[in-house]
């Protein structure tokens, strides 16, 4: 039996998936109760007591932290506890917690106004700064200044929530899900958020559907209201009715019947049927994610994002120091594999460290254009990975790449680093291949020249297809337009794989369009030779692979170059996904059946 699309339509909430799974459940509406602290003079005399007081809070949120600390451990392991880490760095941060004592003691005023004048202030700049990784710092901040405050009011701190209910919620932070993860929650939406904040990768880590960025979804449902929380396609229903809900209860069995099948895919290649070995790797940008790696069969990093991690907390770029403490890990964790580090790809829709603003700054100062006019931005983090090479194998990937000067100003600034540290007796890996991400349409109808100045390709479908469509990567409106399978995308990422071929180069694809499972069969015939994506979407990328042939990957590509129905073409992708390759077909957005 068919479920009507028009009547799913009318309850369905969307979102933007950031943990597969499908919650079936009551709802629990978490609202967060943000104290508003008032203004009051304290009496000189026992201003030092008012002090203390704030000490007293922040040893207690310490305490607080120190549990959440423990609790992370337990399930998920060290690295993801050093979110709630640093979060116990900024308690006592040296920008923040001696203006707090001073505010309190220069203005004879109460602790609680204090923290709340002083963290909203810091928080505002991070906000401000219009940047997706600063903001989710933000909410961190925002988390100490409610936990703080609580504890000077005596209050307790509550994150409890209905056991086994789904959760909906503005925003939460990363302590938040982990607190409610000991409740067995079933999933969580929020309002707002993005798919690189903490809150999703916890989620996935912990194994909870989510979604985020609903827009307002909590204005349309209520504790006690029954809900489908669909982390596969980001879609929430509220109130379904009984055939929704059993479509969704079909839909949710074969989810949990293929986690588990795919579970026995992990330690098996990626193979086609007639025997091409195409290697799945991983995109990263935490090392919290580490472990993924080993969960999901990543066969190396194919993407390692530097951004995340290297600005934090909207103070100045970590030092060349920090930067390699984290680099070596990541790089001896994914030993034997190689891990591939892309240096800052700043500019765009990620921040700018010098707070400097731009019309247009997809077509801006983004990436290697900047780093190539900020060398004390460059030099540090190349030198950050030249010493993490000594531990592992390191290729570095550059964003951004328009021209091939770019490429041989980056050698020679890469040389000279290289020859300071040998100078200073500095060790590091003698062979380093230096890739470009072929994510301007420059650099794919020009690949055969850049394939001789270059040891890789990284194919970047998310801003390939803004450039080539002219759309807007993050613009709702024009979002309809945005089709990484569009003929046009399609032939440059051809041109790409055959300049690759004639060159010898390997050749990867890193964008989102490697998670489009219709897609897999096309990338394959078209000669990528490596995926590269989230790790948990490895598993259904190897499923389609091992169902294939490589001629059929060849033919359906020779189509897709051609198809001038976008829409007909991807029913056929379907048909052919549903006849080939066991089950993943209730991955795409076709209408659902029972
Ligand atoms: C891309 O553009 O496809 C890509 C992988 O890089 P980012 O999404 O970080 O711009
Ligand atoms: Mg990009």
């Amino acid at each position: 039996m068919k479920v009507n699309q028009d009547q799913l339509d009318k309850v369905v909430h969307k979102g933007i998936p950031v943990s597969p799974g499908i919650a079936i459940g009551p709802a629990y509406l978490y609202a967060k109760v943000t104290f508003e602290v008032e203004k009051r003079a304290i009496d000189p005399e026992i201003v030092k007591t008012e002090s203390a007081r704030f000490e007293d809070a922040v040893s207690k949120a310490e305490r607080d932290l120190n549990k959440i600390i423990t609790v992370t451990r337990e399930k998920l392991g060290e690295n993801s506890a050093s979110i709630f880490e640093a979060q116990l760095l900024m308690l006592r941060d040296q920008a923040v917690y001696p203006e707090v004592v001073s505010y309190i003691e220069n203005n004879c005023i109460n602790a609680g106004f204090a923290v709340q004048t002083v963290l909203s202030k810091h928080r505002r700049v991070m906000e401000s700064s219009g940047n997706e990784y600063l903001r989710e710092r933000a909410n961190d901040l925002l988390d100490i200044q409610d936990r703080i405050i609580r504890h000077l009011r005596r209050g307790r701190i509550l994150s409890a929530v209905d056991e086994n209910s789904i959760v909906f919620s503005e925003n939460i932070t990363a302590a938040d899900i982990i607190l409610f993860s000991r409740r067995g929650i079933l999933g969580c939406a929020t309002d707002f958020g993005g798919p690189t904040s903490h809150v999703s990768i916890m989620a996935r880590a912990l194994h909870v559907p989510a979604i985020v960025s609903t827009h307002g979804v909590t204005d349309h449902v209520k504790t006690g209201d029954f809900v489908v929380l669909d982390g596969i396609k980001g879609e929430i229903i509220v109130n379904p009715s009984d055939a929704v809900l059993a479509h969704y209860r079909t839909k949710q069995e074969r989810y949990l019947r293929l986690v588990q099948e795919d579970k026995s895919l992990v330690p098996l290649k990626a193979e086609t049927l007639d025997g091409h070995r195409i290697s799945l790797q991983a995109n990263l940008e935490l090392r919290e994610e580490l472990p993924q790696l080993i969960e999901y069969g990543a066969e190396g990093i194919g993407l390692y994002r530097t951004e995340m991690s290297l600005l934090l907390e909207g103070r100045a770029l970590v030092t060349e120091e920090e930067q390699f403490s984290q680099y070596q890990e990541v790089v001896s964790k994914t030993a034997p594999w190689t891990t591939t580090f892309r240096i800052l790809d700043l500019g765009g829709d990620k921040m700018l460290p010098m707070g400097h603003r731009e019309q247009n700054p997809y077509l801006g100062w983004r990436g290697i254009r900047i780093l190539l006019d900020k060398l004390e931005l460059l030099v540090p983090q190349l030198r950050a990975m030249l010493r993490a090479s000594a531990f592992g194998k390191v290729r570095i990937l550059l964003p951004m790449v328009t021209s091939i000067h770019e490429v041989r100003r980056f050698k020679e600034i890469l040389e000279q680093t290289k020859q300071n540290l040998t100078r200073e007796g500095v060790g590091f890996a003698t062979e380093i291949p230096v890739g470009v991400m072929v994510e301007v349409p420059s650099v794919a109808l020009a690949a055969e020249q850049f394939a001789k100045e270059t040891d890789f390709f990284s194919i970047g479908t998310n801003d390939l297809t803004q450039y080539v469509l002219a759309v807007d990567r993050g613009n709702d409106l024009v979002a309809d337009l945005y089709d990484e399978l569009h003929p046009a995308v399609l032939q440059l990422i051809k041109m790409t794989t055959d300049a690759a071929k004639a060159a010898g180069i390997p050749v990867s694809l890193c964008g989102e369009l490697a998670t489009n499972l219709r897609a897999v069969p096309v990338l394959i015939g078209l000669g990528i030779d490596t995926l590269s994506a989230s790790p948990i979407y490895l598993p259904g990328i190897k499923r389609v692979i091992r169902a294939m042939k490589m001629s059929e990957g060849r033919e359906l590509a020779s189509k897709a170059l051609i198809a001038s129905d976008p829409r007909e073409f991807r029913a056929e992708l379907e048909r052919w996904l549903d006849e080939h390759s066991c089950g993943v077909s209730f991955f795409l957005d076709s209408t659902p059946t029972e």
